[in-house]
């Protein structure tokens, strides 16, 4: 150890302080350089790597060509404008997700100057002394000096799953997890000179999309096939006509670009994105934008007990013992926690009971311990009597110490245990657990040759009273009615379980089942009666796997809970894993959602999140596919009907553009249903048939009014240009209409949805009655026979809104 410390010039106190400094000057931050963000320029010029801006771009060098300087002009400006507003979208996704990064730091403990201290792992240095332990994520590459049952997982660097056992001059890297025991150990290497930092460029994963992301690009794609056919139709149509070619192409790209939804999955991904950042102000650090999707469309949340639906504020309230004395004797001495200022430095069953035991300050040296364990459920410490002999310390769930005891300690008496006076105690247990008491049992041995935890003389038992969240209970009802259904999974006793969950309204049907009985069924049995079960008790954290995969099998969308080493697996398993902020570094790897604050609440909050993104997105989706819809069949309708095309270039790149701006943005940000949590959860599609059949009824609507009014006017003899202006402010108002058949029923009021409703409105008031627009827009001004004949038409598509409601209900 001696020499492992000289070689990087440290000691086993640590480094000092200005040590520390001097070495930060000089190798840097203990950082992994991720893929250099995008820089804005390239962001911004990638946005022109696209079909429909090329085109627009040709187009616009081929009116340039036969002198039509200012459509020129409009399909340039045209094509700044989708640019800039692709960049805008893009950057503020981008912005929105490097924010959230920052949230998620890593931590080290570390030893300098004598003292031990958590540290932002950035700051670590060579020579640092680095203490490990289970759960724990290695913050850099470290030589170890001390281990103790150390195993750890380096599949994030080698691949391979499986534990690795360490020891004392082995090298950690850095990323890999600490699954069971404790290390101290020297830092070797920090940041791009780990292993781990020498293949970061390799490795990084590419963001993958989401399936709604999918879902919304196949819809996109058989769109623009459609679009296209319809282009390249009319544009030999209108050759046919003997309209010049130039001006028919202009007409084909533009349709194409009013047609083509290419901005959806742009407006998607900010909208996740801001939602997760929304999400994270009330807590709920969300990892990946697929997440926010689905906590939408949860349907079960399995929660702990401990620390999310409880306060894991524990006090000792109710005793039992054999022998006090000696109960007090274990209590303070099997114990890992610290009070430090009053406050519980560790475990907090630990220190409540820390707290309770009185006097006996008698220092044992303790020379080993086999740690609690969610499996076994209880701990035991070895200690060194001043006799030389050792004494056997256990504490833990009461009738596992009672099946370890062969001996009952009466007041110094030592006695067999008898069958009924377990009996006894057990009916105690019992009792306590049901006044929802965590129960811990206490017994001890002088050392002997048989295992350390075997033939133990029982001494008492201490009820612990952990108070219940005291919004706890109104989110499992927000979740009830919200059709979601809340169940617990805990490692304490049944009737303790039963007790709190009853009184947090999860146990409404009694159905409560034992770690044990689930080991018993199969697995036919256990999917028969699955979703009845409301608690799980005396669970060990393996079980939660069967409990997520069985749920899973019967269709449910699962988040789950957890917090250890052992619930990585579940929470990677579950459709949402949902870590504590208090956990693990390995559980909260494994998750796809942080609580910060540990609470049962924020899930629930973060579902009502998501359900709000996911209908904002049905929102614009349904707002934007139907404009392209109906942009596409008041075309081909003309081009059938034999009539001249009722838009000209300009006016459909201003329908893309202004249309796809304000109204469609801000439907994106509408407030949250009022009966968002009153309804059951939606799972899949966004895209259901039922929202395709809505789209494609509200783009035949706007269809035909718009075909309807154009050969109405034409035929009354008005002059084309008249006619298509109204035409085109009639389609215009369709759509502003449309997005306010888009607005949310919520308590927050849709005053940008309005907004943005206004504002397009006025834009198209200035191309109509501005002189100089109307030479680049080819517009009339309007009279009010015309407004009058444009707002009774356009208002059929609010109705037509009603009637579908009415009918799909
Ligand atoms: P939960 O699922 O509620 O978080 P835990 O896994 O923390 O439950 O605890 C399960 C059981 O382990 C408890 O009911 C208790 O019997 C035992 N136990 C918990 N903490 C300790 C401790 N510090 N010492 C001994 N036994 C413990
Ligand atoms: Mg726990």
């Amino acid at each position: 150890m001696s020499d492992i410390l000289t070689k990087y010039e440290t000691s086993i106190n640590g480094l000092t302080a200005s040590e520390v400094q001097k070495r930060q000057t000089k190798y840097g931050l203990n950082h992994i350089e991720e893929k250099k963000p995008t820089p804005l320029i390239i962001l911004f010029l990638s946005q022109f790597a696209d079909i429909l801006i090329a085109l627009l771009i040709i187009a616009a060098i081929a009116s340039f060509a036969i002198g039509d300087i200012i459509d020129a002009g409009v399909i340039l400006l045209a094509v700044l404008l989708n640019v800039i507003m692709g960049f805008i979208q893009e950057y503020r996704s981008m912005r929105a997700v490097e924010s959230l990064k920052g949230l998620i730091t890593k931590t080290a403990i570390v030893k300098r100057d004598n003292e031990i201290n958590e540290i932002n792992a950035e700051e670590l240095t060579i020579g640092d002394i680095v203490i490990l332990e289970e759960g724990l994520k290695v913050p850099a590459d470290l030589e170890l000096i001390e281990t103790k049952r150390l195993s750890c997982d380096e599949s994030n660097l080698t691949g391979e799953s499986e534990a690795v056992k360490k020891e004392a001059n082995d090298t950690l890297y850095m990323d890999s997890n600490i699954l069971s025991g404790n290390a101290v150990g020297v830092v070797k290497a920090i940041g791009m000179q780990t292993e781990i930092g020498k293949i970061a460029g390799i490795v990084q994963e590419e963001d993958e999309e989401t399936p709604l992301a999918k879902r919304v690009g196949r819809l996109g794609k058989i769109l623009s096939a459609i679009a296209i056919v319809v282009c390249i139709a009319i544009f030999i149509l209108e050759l046919l006509k003997g309209i010049p070619i130039v001006e028919t192409f202009m007409t084909a790209v533009s349709l194409a670009v009013a047609a083509i939804p290419e901005g959806l999955p742009a407006v998607l991904t900010l909208t996740l994105a801001l939602g997760m950042n929304e999400m994270a102000k009330s807590k709920a650090i969300v990892k990946r934008l697929l997440s926010v999707e689905t906590l939408g469309s949860c349907t079960v949340i399995c929660s702990d007990k401990t620390g999310t639906l409880t306060e894991n504020k524990m006090t000792v309230v109710e005793s039992f013992y054999t022998n006090e004395d000696k109960t007090h004797l274990i209590g303070k001495l099997c114990n890992n926690a610290v009070i430090s200022h009053n406050e519980i430095i560790g475990d907090q069953t630990d220190g409540a009971i820390l707290r309770y035991c009185k006097g006996h300050d008698c220092d044992l040296e303790r020379v080993d311990e086999i740690p609690l364990d969610s499996n076994r459920k209880m701990m035991t410490t070895i200690h060194r009597l001043d006799n030389g002999n050792n004494i056997v310390l256990s504490k833990g769930a009461p009738e596992i110490i009672l099946d370890k005891c062969k001996y009952i300690d009466d007041d110094g008496n030592i006695e067999m245990l008898e069958a009924e006076t377990k009996e006894m105690i057990l009916e105690k247990v019992g009792e306590m657990s049901g006044h929802e008491l965590r129960v811990i049992g206490f017994a001890y041995k002088i050392r002997d040759e048989s295992e350390d935890e075997t033939d133990l003389t029982f001494t008492g038992l201490l009820g612990l009273m952990d108070p219940p969240k005291k919004d706890a209970k109104k989110a499992v009802s927000d979740c009830i009615n919200a059709g979601i259904d809340v169940v617990m999974i805990t490692g304490d006793h049944e009737k303790t379980a039963c007790a709190i969950a009853r009184e947090l309204g999860i146990l409404t049907n009694g159905k409560i089942i034992t770690g044990a009985e689930l080991e018993e069924l199969s697995e036919e049995e256990y999917l028969k009666i699955a979703k009845d079960i409301q608690v799980y008790a005396r669970v060990k954290p393996a079980q939660k796997m069967r409990i997520v995969e069985a749920l899973k099998k019967l269709d449910n969308i699962v988040a789950m809970t957890g917090d250890g080493v052992n619930d990585a697996p579940a929470l990677k398993k579950a459709s949402i894993g949902v870590a504590m902020g208090d956990g693990t570094d390995v559980a909260k790897e494994a998750s796809d959602m942080i609580l910060q604050n540990n609470d049962f609440t924020t899930i629930v909050k973060a579902v009502e999140g998501g359900r709000k993104i996911y209908d904002n997105i049905k929102r614009f989706v349904k707002y934007q596919v139907s404009t392209n819809v109906g942009a596409i069949l008041t075309i081909v309708g003309t081009s059938l009907l034999n009539l001249p095309l009722p838009f000209n270039p300009a006016q459909l790149l201003w329908l893309n553009i202004v249309m796809d701006g304000p109204p469609a943005q801000m439907l994106g940000i509408e407030g949250a249903e009022r009966d968002i949590m009153q309804r059951p959860p939606e799972t899949g599609d966004i895209l259901t048939k039922n929202t395709l059949l809505q789209i494609l009824f509200l783009g035949l609507v706007m269809a035909i009014g718009t075909i309807a009014v154009f050969s109405w006017k034409i035929y009354g003899g008005a002059d084309t240009k008249n006619a298509m202006t109204v035409a085109f402010t009639l389609f215009v108002v369709y759509q502003l209409l449309n997005a306010f058949n888009g607005r949310a029923n919520s308590e927050k009021s849709s005053k940008f949805l309005y907004l943005g409703i206004i504002i397009s409105f006025l834009l198209q008031l200035l191309i109509l009655y501005i002189p100089q627009l109307q030479i680049i827009f080819r517009t009339t001004p309007i009279g009010i026979m015309d407004w009058i004949v444009i707002a009774l038409v356009a208002s059929t598509i609010l109705i037509a809104q009603k009637i579908m409601d009415k009918v799909m209900k």
